[in-house]
């Protein structure tokens, strides 16, 4: 029997992902999403989503998530667990590698979104699971009335600080800078909030620990070049993130940093596959944005389908 050629594969199922997932199932096309792990992307790892509209007081994450996959669901998405290993463009039929097998499609939407991104020094990679962290909403339970550290000033270091503040005997925050890119709303509360205290113009030079685990790290004041030790049980990374498109390298146009260039809006370098969400090069990363990109790529895919038969 031969094998069957789905219109679209969808790779990545977090929002931008499963909202393409909803537009094109929708629009009738025969869809299967990709995902690696779980769907719902790093808005699983998020506690409160209050910039998302229609939810007033806010929604956490993973019950945001759950909505987007029961709406996809009731309109028929083929959902499957796997690895994308890589793309191979026969033109008008493309093979996605997962865990080894071939899938074949005729439209390909990258939806793959971005990781956490790792500081890169001494002692973190051992200590990740011992203290190290790069998610306060999974780990922050885990340090009840022991002091932590947050590393990174954007919005995801100051959401996470105001989090770990409701476990934790004091949160520090350091940010190599003196001045935080978070937006204002989220500096206000996060300097209202006493169990935190921003340690400014300094970066992690490396983390240390004994058989329980992370103890301090060590601080070079970035203006001084002063070192200093930070007791802490906990540090979480928090200093942006990088693209997941490593399976993508020689297969579409990626810019310096990894993300995928798009245009016009949606379109990759190679007809058929188009790009989505948080790894889309120069695309404001919130849900709503993903929420429009992955309709937007649905509709691309519609018009590029359309022509192409
Ligand atoms: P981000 O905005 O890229 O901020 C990363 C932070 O880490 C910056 O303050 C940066 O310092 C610092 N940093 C980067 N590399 C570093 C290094 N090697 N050592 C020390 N510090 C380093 O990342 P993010 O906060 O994860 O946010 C990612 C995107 O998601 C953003 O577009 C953000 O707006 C969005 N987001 C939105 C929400 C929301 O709407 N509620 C929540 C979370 C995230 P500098 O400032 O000096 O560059």
């Amino acid at each position: 029997m031969s094998q069957p050629i789905h219109d679209v594969v969808i790779i990545g199922g977090g929002p931008a992902g499963l909202t393409a997932g909803l537009y094109c199932s929708r629009a009738r096309l025969d869809t299967l999403l990709v995902e690696q792990m779980i769907l719902g992307g790093q808005v699983m790892i998020t506690t409160e989503v209050e910039n998302y509209p229609g939810f007033p007081g806010g929604i956490t994450g993973p019950e945001l998530m759950e909505r987007f996959q029961t709406h996809c669901l009731e309109f028929g998405l083929q959902v499957t667990t796997g690895n994308v290993e890589t793309i191979i463009d026969d033109g008008k039929t493309k093979k996605v590698i997962v865990d080894g097998k071939e899938v074949l499609t005729r439209a390909i939407i990258v939806a793959t979104g971005a990781q956490p991104r790792k500081l890169g020094v001494e002692g973190e990679q051992e200590l990740i699971g011992r203290g190290v962290s790069y998610c306060a909403t999974c780990d922050g339970a885990f340090f009840r009335n022991v002091p932590v550290t947050i590393n990174g000033g954007g919005d995801t270091a100051v959401e996470e600080a105001m989090f770990l503040s409701r476990f934790a005997s004091k949160v520090y925050l350091v940010h190599r800078r003196d001045e935080l890119r978070a937006i204002s709303v989220l500096q206000e509360r996060l300097f209202a909030n006493d169990k935190i205290e921003v340690i400014w113009n300094s970066t992690i030079k490396t983390c240390q620990g004994d058989n329980s685990g992370l103890t301090h790290v060590v601080l070079e004041n970035t203006q001084t070049g002063e070192i200093s030790k930070l007791e802490t049980q906990g540090l979480f990374v928090a200093i942006g993130v990088t693209p997941k498109t490593q399976f993508l390298e020689g297969i579409v146009d990626l810019d310096k940093d990894g993300y995928v260039i798009s245009a016009p809006a949606c379109h990759t370098s190679v007809p058929g596959i188009f790009v989505a969400g948080d790894v889309r090069q120069g695309v404001l990363k919130q849900i709503t944005t993903a929420v429009g990109d992955g309709a937007t790529a649905s509709w691309r895919v519609g018009q590029y389908l359309e022509e192409s038969e």
